[in-house]
Protein backbone atom coordinates (compact mmCIF):
# COMPACT_ATOMS: atom_id res chain seq x y z
CA UNK A 1 0.00 0.00 0.00
CA UNK A 2 2.99 2.37 1.00
CA UNK A 3 6.27 2.26 0.12
CA UNK A 4 8.70 5.43 1.40
CA UNK A 5 12.44 4.92 0.23
CA UNK A 6 15.51 6.69 1.39
CA UNK A 7 13.82 9.36 3.22
CA UNK A 8 15.02 12.80 3.95
CA UNK A 9 13.50 15.22 6.16
CA UNK A 10 14.97 18.69 7.60
CA UNK A 11 13.52 21.68 9.44
CA UNK A 12 16.08 24.27 8.38
CA UNK A 13 19.17 23.35 8.88
CA UNK A 14 17.87 20.68 11.44
CA UNK A 15 17.97 16.91 9.76
CA UNK A 16 14.76 15.66 10.94
CA UNK A 17 14.58 12.38 8.91
CA UNK A 18 18.47 10.94 7.44
CA UNK A 19 17.52 8.18 4.99
CA UNK A 20 14.47 6.14 5.98
CA UNK A 21 12.89 3.16 4.92
CA UNK A 22 9.04 2.13 5.15
CA UNK A 23 6.94 -0.28 3.46
CA UNK A 24 3.16 -1.12 4.91
CA UNK A 25 1.73 -4.41 2.91
CA UNK A 26 -2.17 -4.83 2.29
CA UNK A 27 -3.13 -6.19 5.92
CA UNK A 28 -0.04 -4.48 7.42
CA UNK A 29 0.17 -3.31 10.72
CA UNK A 30 3.93 -1.34 11.03
CA UNK A 31 4.28 0.41 14.59
CA UNK A 32 6.56 3.44 14.68
CA UNK A 33 8.36 3.78 17.91
CA UNK A 34 11.49 6.13 19.63
CA UNK A 35 12.14 8.91 21.79
CA UNK A 36 10.29 12.12 22.01
CA UNK A 37 12.17 13.71 18.70
CA UNK A 38 13.16 10.96 16.58
CA UNK A 39 11.18 12.11 13.93
CA UNK A 40 7.99 9.31 14.16
CA UNK A 41 5.47 12.07 13.90
CA UNK A 42 7.22 13.78 10.95
CA UNK A 43 7.80 10.37 9.29
CA UNK A 44 4.34 9.84 9.41
CA UNK A 45 3.43 13.48 7.90
CA UNK A 46 5.51 13.20 4.90
CA UNK A 47 3.94 9.56 4.19
CA UNK A 48 0.44 11.39 3.75
CA UNK A 49 2.03 14.51 2.05
CA UNK A 50 1.39 16.84 4.94
CA UNK A 51 5.07 17.42 5.33
CA UNK A 52 7.28 18.15 1.70
CA UNK A 53 10.77 16.11 2.12
CA UNK A 54 13.85 16.92 0.29
CA UNK A 55 14.70 13.27 -0.83
CA UNK A 56 13.81 9.69 -1.75
CA UNK A 57 10.55 7.98 -2.70
CA UNK A 58 7.02 7.44 -1.88
CA UNK A 59 4.87 5.40 -3.77
CA UNK A 60 1.13 4.81 -2.82
CA UNK A 61 -0.27 1.68 -4.45
CA UNK A 62 2.55 1.10 -6.88
CA UNK A 63 2.39 4.79 -8.01
CA UNK A 64 5.12 6.78 -7.29
CA UNK A 65 4.61 10.47 -5.80
CA UNK A 66 5.45 12.87 -8.82
CA UNK A 67 7.56 16.14 -7.57
CA UNK A 68 9.02 18.50 -9.06
CA UNK A 69 11.88 21.04 -7.98
CA UNK A 70 14.51 19.49 -5.94
CA UNK A 71 15.83 19.62 -2.41
CA UNK A 72 13.75 22.39 -0.26
CA UNK A 73 12.08 23.25 -2.93
CA UNK A 74 11.14 19.99 -3.61
CA UNK A 75 7.15 19.85 -3.81
CA UNK A 76 4.77 17.57 -5.36
CA UNK A 77 3.87 17.90 -8.09
CA UNK A 78 0.22 16.58 -9.09
CA UNK A 79 -2.58 18.11 -7.11
CA UNK A 80 -4.91 15.06 -7.68
CA UNK A 81 -2.49 12.36 -6.30
CA UNK A 82 -1.63 14.54 -3.47
CA UNK A 83 -5.64 14.67 -2.67
CA UNK A 84 -5.75 10.96 -3.42
CA UNK A 85 -2.79 9.81 -1.22
CA UNK A 86 -4.54 12.26 1.30
CA UNK A 87 -7.97 10.66 1.18
CA UNK A 88 -6.48 7.38 1.37
CA UNK A 89 -4.52 7.52 4.14
CA UNK A 90 -6.83 8.56 6.82
CA UNK A 91 -4.60 10.18 10.14
CA UNK A 92 -5.58 10.21 13.73
CA UNK A 93 -4.18 12.23 15.88
CA UNK A 94 -3.31 12.32 19.92
CA UNK A 95 -5.43 15.33 20.25
CA UNK A 96 -8.25 13.99 18.29
CA UNK A 97 -8.95 17.55 16.26
CA UNK A 98 -12.84 16.82 16.17
CA UNK A 99 -14.27 19.71 15.10
CA UNK A 100 -16.02 21.45 18.27
CA UNK A 101 -18.80 23.31 16.05
CA UNK A 102 -20.26 20.21 14.73
CA UNK A 103 -22.61 17.32 16.31
CA UNK A 104 -20.31 13.42 16.47
CA UNK A 105 -22.25 12.21 13.25
CA UNK A 106 -21.32 15.55 11.27
CA UNK A 107 -17.91 15.22 12.65
CA UNK A 108 -18.03 12.06 11.03
CA UNK A 109 -19.59 12.69 7.86
CA UNK A 110 -17.81 16.04 7.09
CA UNK A 111 -15.18 14.90 4.87
CA UNK A 112 -16.72 11.91 2.67
CA UNK A 113 -19.62 14.62 1.52
CA UNK A 114 -17.20 17.76 1.12
CA UNK A 115 -13.67 15.93 0.24
CA UNK A 116 -15.07 13.34 -1.59
CA UNK A 117 -18.45 14.29 -3.12
CA UNK A 118 -20.44 11.22 -1.64
CA UNK A 119 -24.05 10.89 -1.31
CA UNK A 120 -25.22 11.80 1.90
CA UNK A 121 -27.96 9.84 2.66
CA UNK A 122 -24.71 6.64 2.22
CA UNK A 123 -22.46 8.30 4.13
CA UNK A 124 -24.45 8.87 7.01
CA UNK A 125 -25.62 5.43 6.83
CA UNK A 126 -21.75 4.35 6.94
CA UNK A 127 -21.74 6.99 9.63
CA UNK A 128 -23.88 5.64 11.96
CA UNK A 129 -22.92 2.14 11.51
CA UNK A 130 -19.10 2.71 12.15
CA UNK A 131 -19.86 4.74 14.96
CA UNK A 132 -21.66 1.75 16.38
CA UNK A 133 -18.75 -0.04 15.69
CA UNK A 134 -16.63 2.47 17.92
CA UNK A 135 -19.25 1.62 20.75
CA UNK A 136 -20.90 5.08 20.74
CA UNK A 137 -23.98 4.98 18.75
CA UNK A 138 -25.94 6.33 21.22
CA UNK A 139 -23.75 9.49 21.08
CA UNK A 140 -24.16 10.54 17.02
CA UNK A 141 -26.16 14.01 18.14
CA UNK A 142 -23.35 15.30 20.50
CA UNK A 143 -21.20 17.39 20.64
CA UNK A 144 -17.27 16.83 20.75
CA UNK A 145 -17.08 18.68 23.73
CA UNK A 146 -19.83 16.13 25.58
CA UNK A 147 -17.95 13.17 25.44
CA UNK A 148 -14.87 11.82 27.49
CA UNK A 149 -11.59 11.67 25.77
CA UNK A 150 -11.99 7.85 24.69
CA UNK A 151 -15.24 8.57 23.08
CA UNK A 152 -13.77 11.50 21.47
CA UNK A 153 -11.31 9.40 20.43
CA UNK A 154 -13.34 6.86 19.06
CA UNK A 155 -15.50 9.25 17.17
CA UNK A 156 -11.90 10.55 15.72
CA UNK A 157 -11.16 6.72 14.65
CA UNK A 158 -14.66 6.44 13.07
CA UNK A 159 -14.67 9.34 10.98
CA UNK A 160 -11.45 8.07 9.70
CA UNK A 161 -12.58 5.00 8.60
CA UNK A 162 -15.35 6.93 6.89
CA UNK A 163 -13.31 7.84 4.25
CA UNK A 164 -12.95 4.29 3.23
CA UNK A 165 -9.14 4.97 3.17
CA UNK A 166 -6.84 2.23 1.97
CA UNK A 167 -4.54 2.52 5.30
CA UNK A 168 -4.66 4.25 8.63
CA UNK A 169 -2.21 6.72 10.02
CA UNK A 170 -2.24 6.67 14.05
CA UNK A 171 0.18 9.43 16.11
CA UNK A 172 0.23 8.84 19.68
CA UNK A 173 -3.68 7.59 19.44
CA UNK A 174 -3.55 6.59 23.46
CA UNK A 175 -1.41 9.42 24.82
CA UNK A 176 -3.48 11.42 25.63
CA UNK A 177 -5.95 9.50 27.47
CA UNK A 178 -6.20 8.26 31.05
CA UNK A 179 -5.16 4.39 31.71
CA UNK A 180 -9.17 3.46 32.00
CA UNK A 181 -9.97 5.05 28.60
CA UNK A 182 -6.60 4.08 26.70
CA UNK A 183 -7.98 0.54 26.86
CA UNK A 184 -11.39 1.49 24.92
CA UNK A 185 -9.25 3.15 22.40
CA UNK A 186 -6.64 -0.13 22.69
CA UNK A 187 -9.73 -2.28 22.00
CA UNK A 188 -10.52 -0.58 18.91
CA UNK A 189 -7.44 -0.61 17.15
CA UNK A 190 -6.74 -4.54 17.76
CA UNK A 191 -10.14 -5.17 16.66
CA UNK A 192 -9.06 -3.02 13.50
CA UNK A 193 -5.64 -4.73 13.14
CA UNK A 194 -7.81 -8.31 13.22
CA UNK A 195 -10.09 -7.53 10.65
CA UNK A 196 -7.13 -7.22 8.60
CA UNK A 197 -6.39 -3.14 8.36
CA UNK A 198 -3.48 -1.63 6.60
CA UNK A 199 -1.91 0.90 9.20
CA UNK A 200 1.04 2.59 10.42
CA UNK A 201 1.21 3.32 14.57
CA UNK A 202 2.82 6.00 16.28
CA UNK A 203 2.48 4.50 20.21
CA UNK A 204 4.66 5.03 22.94
CA UNK A 205 2.88 2.14 24.02
CA UNK A 206 4.90 -0.97 23.76
CA UNK A 207 2.32 -3.40 24.84
CA UNK A 208 -0.26 -2.26 22.10
CA UNK A 209 3.11 -1.91 19.57
CA UNK A 210 3.90 -5.29 20.42
CA UNK A 211 0.33 -7.13 21.09
CA UNK A 212 -0.92 -5.62 16.93
CA UNK A 213 2.04 -5.13 14.80
CA UNK A 214 3.26 -7.58 12.24
CA UNK A 215 6.57 -5.02 11.86
CA UNK A 216 8.17 -2.59 14.42
CA UNK A 217 10.59 0.01 13.47
CA UNK A 218 12.58 1.87 16.33
CA UNK A 219 13.53 5.47 14.83
CA UNK A 220 16.38 7.04 16.85
CA UNK A 221 18.04 10.38 15.72
CA UNK A 222 16.20 10.07 12.26
CA UNK A 223 17.19 6.83 11.24
CA UNK A 224 16.24 3.42 11.40
CA UNK A 225 18.18 1.82 14.32
CA UNK A 226 16.45 -1.48 14.47
CA UNK A 227 13.71 -3.16 12.78
CA UNK A 228 11.65 -6.15 12.87
CA UNK A 229 9.24 -8.94 14.23
CA UNK A 230 7.73 -7.57 17.60
CA UNK A 231 8.68 -10.87 18.94
CA UNK A 232 12.29 -10.21 17.99
CA UNK A 233 12.06 -6.44 18.89
CA UNK A 234 10.67 -6.52 22.35
CA UNK A 235 12.34 -9.98 23.34
CA UNK A 236 15.84 -9.86 22.16
CA UNK A 237 16.75 -6.23 20.48
CA UNK A 238 20.35 -5.91 19.65
CA UNK A 239 21.12 -2.47 19.63
CA UNK A 240 22.29 -0.57 22.51
CA UNK A 241 19.89 1.88 21.91
CA UNK A 242 16.84 0.04 21.77
CA UNK A 243 17.91 -2.14 24.60
CA UNK A 244 17.83 1.59 26.78
CA UNK A 245 15.04 2.42 25.16
CA UNK A 246 13.06 -0.63 26.29
CA UNK A 247 14.44 -0.63 29.72
CA UNK A 248 12.59 3.11 30.35
CA UNK A 249 9.98 1.19 30.92
CA UNK A 250 8.29 3.30 28.17
P1 LIG B 1 7.37 12.82 20.06
O1 LIG B 1 7.52 11.43 20.59
O2 LIG B 1 7.73 13.85 21.08
O3 LIG B 1 6.04 13.07 19.42
P2 LIG B 1 8.55 12.56 17.39
O4 LIG B 1 9.43 11.36 17.26
O5 LIG B 1 7.18 12.49 16.85
O6 LIG B 1 8.52 13.01 18.93
P3 LIG B 1 8.85 14.76 15.57
O7 LIG B 1 7.64 15.51 15.98
O8 LIG B 1 8.81 14.05 14.28
O9 LIG B 1 9.34 13.76 16.71
O10 LIG B 1 10.03 15.82 15.57
C1 LIG B 1 11.34 15.49 15.18
C2 LIG B 1 12.20 16.74 15.26
O11 LIG B 1 11.74 17.70 14.32
C3 LIG B 1 12.17 17.43 16.61
O12 LIG B 1 13.48 17.89 16.89
C4 LIG B 1 11.24 18.59 16.38
O13 LIG B 1 11.55 19.66 17.23
C5 LIG B 1 11.46 18.93 14.94
N1 LIG B 1 10.26 19.50 14.29
C6 LIG B 1 9.07 18.88 14.15
N2 LIG B 1 8.19 19.67 13.50
C7 LIG B 1 8.85 20.83 13.22
C8 LIG B 1 8.49 22.04 12.55
N3 LIG B 1 7.28 22.21 12.01
N4 LIG B 1 9.43 22.99 12.47
C9 LIG B 1 10.66 22.82 13.00
N5 LIG B 1 11.07 21.70 13.61
C10 LIG B 1 10.18 20.72 13.74
MG1 LIG C 1 5.29 12.80 17.65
Amino acid sequence: VIEITGLHKSFGALEVLRGVDLCASAGDVVSLIGSSGSGKSTLLRCANLLEDSQEGEIRFEGEAVEWRGTGHQRRPANPAQVTRIRTNLSMVFQQFNLWAHMSILQNVMEAPVTVLGEDRAEVEARARALLDKVGIGAKCEAWPAQLSGGQQQRAAIARALCMQPRALLFDEPTSALDPELEQEVVKVIKDLANEGRTMILVTHDMRLARDVSDHVIFLHQGRIEEEGPPEQLFGAPRSTRLQQFLSHGQ
